[in-house]
């Protein structure tokens, strides 16, 4: 049986952890903290899953595949994690954005629906539009929720073997002769095969120092909706929008009282390290953010009601780094998912476990290659 530790048990280390597990891996799962904590990158409430991808219409296949997997860890943990309420892109037609949605679901032949002006107010009012604005509907997107996804995978998981070890932070990875050596926590344990998921952590580990990978600060707000269930996800779709003031993601309503905005016009500062995250925001972004708020979504109060910081990986090119660790043998490194991870989670976590396993995959993860900042 082959050992495989698995360093970081975020959303990707989770679902790694998971496939490994269902493949007959032995495998430790280690945390600096417990699951579903909100330091890293993958806690917040709630996380867009879309298939009509701007990142590019190679992700296709894999959005789909991950879409599949989700179902299937929802069916075995019995708990509720991805509801597919539909998702818009909106903005000016021109807009790279917009434009890049469409080619996406045009070249891969996804259905989707382009609303213009007067259509977009009469479906969706919660969003103030412009003249000459349109929407595009995805219906192929929805809303995850985070704490609950990475728990089910540990549980399931754990059902099928795997060692979970919370508060077990991995002081030292070194190369023996026929594997690793992980520390933690004093005692060291043997593995044939590494997994790097240290999210934004990922230059605090030795093997990891030279890879591009920044660690920055995403802020996320909540603003009361007036009328919840007109932004519950059964009346509002998941959202990106694009304005000349403004530009953010938009969460439906899951907590019975706010939706959730993650402001992309503010920036995504960087921080020394995660360990340095500010556990609120400036008054100046809570401000800009309201403003965004009190410009585009009409049905909420525009002042926060809470208010929530994460540390993300961010490598140059905004793609992660997923393959074998370049210069090491059996390491493999999944880190820098800069701020769209969290949906491709089950089927980068499948690609892991074939790394791992098999020492090469038969998804199209070209793209993703560590070497591509190296060379
Ligand atoms: C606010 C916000 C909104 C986002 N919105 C979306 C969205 O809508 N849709 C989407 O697809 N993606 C979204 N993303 C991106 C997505 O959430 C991330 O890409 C994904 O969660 C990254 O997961 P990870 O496992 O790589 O990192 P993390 O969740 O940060 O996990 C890394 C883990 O490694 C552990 N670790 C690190 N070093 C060590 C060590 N030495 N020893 C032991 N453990 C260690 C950490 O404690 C941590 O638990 C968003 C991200 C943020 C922050």
């Amino acid at each position: 049986m082959t050992r495989v530790a698995v360093i970081g048990t975020g959303v990707i280390g989770a679902m790694t952890t998971w496939r490994l597990a269902l493949r007959g891996a032995e495998v430790l799962a280690f945390d600096t903290y417990g699951p579903g904590h909100d330091r890293g990158a993958s806690a917040g409430e709630s996380r867009i899953f879309r298939t009509a991808y701007k990142e590019g219409p190679g992700y296709v296949p894999l959005l789909q595949r991950a879409e599949a997997l989700w179902r299937e860890l929802e069916d075995g943990a019995g708990a509720d994690l991805l509801t597919m309420c539909g998702g818009l892109t909106i903005g000016p037609p021109e807009h790279p954005d917009v434009l890049a949605v469409r080619r996406c679901a045009e070249d891969a032949g996804l259905d989707h629906e382009v609303l213009d002006t007067e259509q977009a107010r009469k479906r969706f009012p919660q969003h103030r539009i412009d003249d000459g604005e349109v929407m595009v509907l995805d219906p192929a997107a929805g809303v995850l929720r985070p704490e609950p996804c990475v728990q089910a995978a540990l549980r399931s998981a754990e059902a099928a073997g795997a060692r979970i070890l919370p508060y077990h932070p991995v002081t030292d990875a070194a190369e023996t002769a026929n594997g690793w050596r992980i520390t933690s926590n004093d005692t060291a344990f043997e593995v044939d095969h590494v997994i790097f998921a240290p999210g934004p952590w990922a230059r605090q580990l030795a093997p990891l120092r030279d890879l591009p990978v920044e660690a920055r600060l995403i802020t996320a707000y909540w603003f009361a909706a007036r009328d919840v269930a007109a932004h519950s996800p059964a009346s509002l779709p998941i959202a990106i929008r694009r304005h000349a003031e403004a530009g953010f993601s938009c969460f439906p309503a899951l907590d019975g009282v706010a939706i959730k905005i993650v402001p992309h016009h503010l920036g995504w500062p960087d921080l020394d390290g995660p360990d340095d995250l500010p556990r609120s925001s400036s008054p100046e972004h809570a401000r800009a953010a309201a403003a965004a708020a009190a410009k585009l979504l009409p049905g909420v109060t525009p002042h926060p009601v809470r208010v929530g910081t994460f540390a993300e990986g961010f490598t140059p090119d905004e793609h992660a780094l997923l393959g074998p660790l370049p210069g090491h043998h059996e390491a493999t490194v999944m880190t820098g998912f800069s701020g769209h991870g969290f949906k491709l989670a089950p089927a980068f976590g499948e690609i892991g476990a074939d790394l791992a396993l098999d020492g090469g995959t038969s998804h199209d993860i070209t793209t993703l290659d560590p070497n591509r900042f190296l060379l």
